[in-house]
């Protein structure tokens, strides 16, 4: 059987939650049976968006072979538990970068290099490289941006060659709309959704499926005016409402049959059910928790939930595990000062200090770790998160009270976080970006063993700096553990403090990794640390 092609683009604004739908659809062919694979182009110039504010695109996922890419990949990971790739992720930026390369050497033999054919050939050989070598039944293809745009021009264009060339049966087209609802009129409208496709056809593109994000049910009169003014069938107009959670989404369009219609529009057999026994599982779970608990996430850029997606992603999927809501809240460090630390941080019964990059912020971020170390609470420090708990643990216990990074101070005299030699080395000086996943071997004995339940681990990383191994000594005799290192580099991976019920930090992303159905060992067992701190307390308050 060919590879099938599935495109999704989107219509009338951003942020319709394109990749929830592309990532639900290859949710309910998988659970068919089907090797589905969701890659996302991103017309956008940047080459990736490893240098993109979050504030500006959320969070940066990082992939196993260690590419920076689009949220969206997170979603992709997590509804299918499979890895992205590097391949996963095209912006603009990485089609021009290629094609401008090949232009200086002389690939092209002296014709003028134009976006159609170039860029657009180029957007093209992309699109279809997962499919090669039969590895995946269906590759779907989330077109980011908005039709209509200057940028998404050359990848619509794209879509409409892939289509012409390709058998009818091997691609597919879904667009994204949305159908807002006037509250003065009490009315749905839908001519947004008829300009956008209009648009859409103007570029070459017909739809075969439109799904419309509503928040009101949208009747079926509404979607017959859809099919009819949008030139699909009444059964191909398909309804998004709000749901209560990402993870319904799938739940909801295979009520209405959308992983059938895509199926009998690549001519593959329907006839299977799909099997989603475990996803009903984990929702239910989600829906019917039996305990709550209340944590705090410290770090600078909480004002937009995107920009930890993942930590909190993961804290659903250990709750579920837990039959626990974990409700995350989220905390400004920057308003985190010796005076108000205790209050800011009162009633949470863990403790999680965000990953991030540069000094802002940087002193709430001790004061907290100081905090969760002092009081006992659970405190789970990742990347950054770790590096501050350090610094902490190396000013107010080993007595190094000048200890810094050299990230934040580069001619500190105690640089207790620093770029390693080895790194510099191993990655050149331009580029020492320690990314993707890298194997950590843990010692015997440890929590960080009790909580992985395995000596050797691979886990995600995106930072460049590391524990300092000249402070090792000072920080072991002070009573700091180090619980796993890297073999290969030595370099430290996992620490952790014996005298505290949990106190972990990591080097790297454990979030990255978590799934609903292989949620995150770390986010389970710090779960289960917060609940048995909040059952002592309680038992606390009892015998009093
Ligand atoms: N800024 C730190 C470093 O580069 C940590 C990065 C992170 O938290 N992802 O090492």
């Amino acid at each position: 059987m060919a590879t099938k092609y599935v495109f999704v683009t989107g219509g009338v604004t951003s942020s319709l939650g394109k990749g929830i739908i592309a990532a639900s659809l290859a949710k309910l062919l998988q659970a068919r049976g089907l090797k589905v694979t969701i890659q996302k182009f991103d017309p956008y110039i940047n080459v990736d968006p490893g240098t993109l504010n979050p504030y500006e695109h959320g969070e940066c996922y990082v992939t196993e072979d260690g590419a920076e890419t689009d949220l969206d990949l997170g979603h992709y990971e997590r509804f299918l538990g499979i890895y992205t790739s590097k391949a996963s992720n095209v912006t603009t930026g990485k089609v021009y970068q290629t094609v401008i390369d090949k232009e200086r050497a002389g690939t092209y033999r002296g014709k003028t290099v134009q976006v159609i054919p170039h860029i657009t050939d180029e957007i093209k050989r992309r699109m279809l490289l997962l499919g090669k070598g039969r590895k995946f039944d269906i590759v779907i293809t989330e077109i980011g941006g908005t039709v209509g745009d200057i940028e998404s021009l050359p990848f619509i264009e794209a879509v409409r060659q892939v289509q012409w060339r390709l058998p009818e049966e091997d691609c597919a087209v879904i667009h994204l709309t949305l159908v807002p609802y006037l509250a003065a009129a009490k009315e749905l409208k839908t001519k947004p959704t008829q300009h956008s496709v209009r648009q859409l056809q103007q570029e070459g593109v017909n739809p075969d499926i439109i799904v419309c994000r509503t928040e009101k049910p949208l009747p079926l009169a509404l979607r017959r005016k859809v099919a009819l003014f949008c030139n699909v069938r009444p059964y191909a107009v398909i309804e998004a409402i709000d749901q209560k959670s990402i993870y319904e989404v799938p739940l909801n369009l295979q009520r209405q049959n959308l992983d059938g219609i895509v199926l009998n529009l690549l001519k593959l057999d329907n006839t299977i059910e799909p099997n989603l026994d475990a996803w009903k599982c984990f929702i239910d779970r989600i829906n019917n928790p039996s305990k709550q608990i209340d944590v705090a996430l410290v770090g600078k850029y909480v004002e937009l939930q995107d920009a930890y997606k993942s930590i909190l992603e993961a804290f659903i999927h250990a709750g579920a595990a837990n039959h626990t809501r974990v409700r995350v809240h989220p905390i400004q460090s920057e308003r985190i000062h010796e005076e108000n630390v205790k209050e800011l941080l009162a009633g949470m019964k863990g403790i999680v200090v965000a990953p991030g990059f540069g000094s802002r912020g940087a002193d709430g971020k001790i004061l907290a770790s100081r905090y969760a170390r002092e009081q006992k609470i659970p405190f789970l420090g990742i990347c950054l998160g770790m590096q501050m708990a350090i610094l902490d643990f190396a000013r107010n216990v080993a007595d190094i009270p000048e200890a810094d990074t050299t990230e934040f101070v580069p001619e500190t005299e105690h640089p207790v976080i620093d770029l390693m030699e080895k790194e510099k080395e191993m990655m050149g000086m331009n580029n020492t970006m320690r990314l993707g996943a890298y194997q950590s071997k843990i010692s015997r004995g440890t929590l960080a063993y009790k909580v992985y339940g395995k000596q050797t681990v691979r886990e995600r990383h995106r930072h460049r700096y590391e524990l300092n191994d000249k402070y090792i000594p000072a920080l072991v005799k002070a009573g700091l553990k180090i619980s796993a290192k890297n073999p290969r580099t030595g370099f430290v991976e996992i620490v952790e403090l014996p005298d505290h019920p949990f106190f972990i930090g990591v080097q790297f992303h454990p979030e990255l990794k978590s799934t609903p159905e292989k949620p995150a060992p770390l986010f389970t067992s710090f779960v289960e640390a917060a609940l048995a701190y909040r059952g002592t307390k309680i038992a606390g308050i009892k015998s009093l």
